[in-house]
């Protein structure tokens, strides 16, 4: 990867004495253009901002350093804590998102995405299963990066965690047996349960995102326990 190039957002701030920066957060800009969500990342009256971005020809723009506090998560809740901007960093991936266009993650832009993800995780004590999505620590504001990402490639470079595929039940079980699971797999109980269930379906079952339980979730979320378990 070449060398990121420095785009001072004012956006920043001191994290908290001691915070752990121990979250990955993905997101995609959702405007019609790199050139726009760069300008609004800078504004300070939007009170927004990232890390990095990440244009859709592979450019690294680097914006907040990391031992600082971007403005990326909003209000957002994982594994029980709402700190999130406090101990992440953000990166912004470079797509019109599904209000202006959504499309593929390019290739250069992947490509570019898990080399800067590696370096970050070798940073810092980022473990696998804690490279989320936006849309898992904000499930009723969020949509991004959204199901055209590309999680599997990522869990094949270490970087988030990909379930194997399991049997089905034969029944889909009801709420009451997806929302334990679903907070002990890291999502926040006070959601909506069909905005849980379609967060949890973008990011780990993508060809189906409905917000209703289903075999096919189940055994997702079945996987993905496992995995979890194995993390500690
Ligand atoms: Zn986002």
């Amino acid at each position: 990867m070449a060398h990121p190039v420095d785009h001072p957002s004012p956006n920043r701030e001191p994290r908290p004495d001691g915070a752990a920066i121990d979250i990955l957060l993905i997101h995609y800009t959702g405007m019609l253009t790199g050139a726009a969500a760069l300008e609004r990342l800078c504004q300070p009256d939007a009170k927004v901002s990232a890390h990095y971005l990440i244009e859709e020809d592979g450019r690294v723009v680097r914006l907040v350093p990391e031992r600082l506090r971007a403005w990326h998560a909003g209000v957002a809740c994982w594994a029980g804590k709402t700190d999130i901007n406090d101990r992440s960093i953000g990166i912004e991936l470079v797509n019109p998102g599904h209000e202006f266009g959504y499309r593929p993650f390019p290739e250069p832009q992947m490509a570019a995405l898990i080399e800067l993800a590696q370096a970050i995780c070798a940073r810092h004590p980022i473990p696998a299963h804690r490279v989320l999505g936006h849309s898992d620590v904000a499930p009723e504001r969020k949509q991004d990066p959204g199901e055209l990402f590309d999680w599997p490639r990522l869990a094949r470079h270490g970087l988030g965690v990909w379930p194997r595929a399991l049997p089905e039940p034969s029944v889909a079980p009801g709420l009451d047996w997806f929302l334990p699971r679903l907070a002990r797999a890291g999502y926040c109980a006070n959601a909506d349960p069909a905005a849980l269930l379609t967060a949890f379906q973008r990011r780990f079952r993508p060809e189906t995102v409905t917000g209703a339980p289903d075999t096919g979730t189940a055994a997702r979320l079945t996987g993905l326990l496992k995995i979890l378990s194995r993390a500690g």
